[in-house]
């Protein structure tokens, strides 16, 4: 999903989601930005105001099994 982040950044934030063992630190880390479905897997909460892009990037590397993918606008791969 294209985000916009609170420090005005675009970016492509998507979880794998066969990857993703539900660990939370994404939640923990930016909350404003992942949440835990029902099935305890992550999920991008929303397209505005997420959490700022050094966060979110922080989020991304604390992920242990590498399931949060960012690209920026361009679809440069940013992470991992
Ligand atoms: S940190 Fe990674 S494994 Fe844990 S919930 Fe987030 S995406 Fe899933």
């Amino acid at each position: 999903m294209l985000v916009k982040t609170k420090d005005n950044k675009k970016i492509y934030v998507e979880v794998d989601r066969d990857l993703c063992i539900g660990a939370s630190s994404c939640v923990a880390i930016a909350p404003d930005t992942f949440g835990i479905d029902s099935e305890s897997k992550a999920y991008v909460i929303s397209e505005n105001n997420v959490d700022d892009y050094e966060t979110i990037l922080e989020a991304a590397k604390s992920c242990p099994v590498s399931a949060i993918l960012l690209k920026d606008e361009k679809g440069n791969q940013i992470w991992p």
